[in-house]
This record gives structure tokens, C-alpha cells and sequence, in this order.
């Protein structure tokens, strides 16, 4: 088959994540096969591709912020709010009540 794409690798390189999934049409596929016969670029970046895939595979994709984790993180802060909020309640309590003691002492 005759490479169709020859001097077009940025058009094959654009497609090359379709192609090394199976979500390219057979035809688009033929095309880029005939091409990766003749072009180690294209090879060599359609390898970079599986490479990532199996990396992906072992590690999981990781998501950069998913709402789960945001929620979490919403929780966390609120959770903090809370913290800090009763702790100074109780600090200005104590001072009040230890004012008041020193007020009443005499
Ligand atoms: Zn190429």
C-alpha cells in the first residue's frame, strides 16, 4: 500500500492516540499502518504512546481534581473552621471567666 501520509507526520501523529486505542475506521487505520512501515518517527512516537498507556495502566489515572476530592477538601477546610472557631470560643470563655475571678477576688 502506498503511504499516503508521506511528509504529513503531524497529521499521524495527531491521529496515532486513535490508532493505538482501535478508535480509528479500518480505513484511517490501513493509512496509518502503511505509513508507520516507512516512518520511524511515527513509530517511535506511536511506541511514547503504548509506553504512556501502560504506565497509566499500572499507576491508574490520577485524577487532578475530581469532585469527590474537592468535597473532601471542602469538608477539610469547613472542619478547620470549626476547629479554630471553638477553640477561640473557649480561649475568649476562659479569659472572661478568669477576668471575672480576678475581678471578684479581692
Ligand atoms: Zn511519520
Amino acid at each position: 500500500m502506498k503511504d499516503y501520509f508521506k511528509g504529513k507526520c503531524e497529521i499521524v501523529k495527531d491521529l496515532l492516540p486513535l490508532y493505538s486505542d482501535g478508535s480509528c475506521s479500518p480505513v484511517t487505520s490501513e493509512y496509518i499502518g502503511a505509513h508507520l512501515v516507512t516512518c520511524k518517527s511515527c513509530r517511535n512516537y506511536l511506541a511514547t504512546i503504548k509506553n504512556n498507556r501502560v504506565t497509566e495502566k499500572a499507576f491508574g489515572e490520577i485524577p487532578d481534581s475530581s469532585p469527590d476530592f474537592e468535597k473532601l477538601i471542602a469538608k477539610i477546610r469547613r472542619h478547620k473552621i470549626v476547629t479554630r472557631s471553638a477553640f477561640a470560643a473557649v480561649t475568649v470563655g476562659l479569659l472572661a471567666l478568669n477576668i471575672s475571678l480576678w475581678l471578684t477576688n479581692d
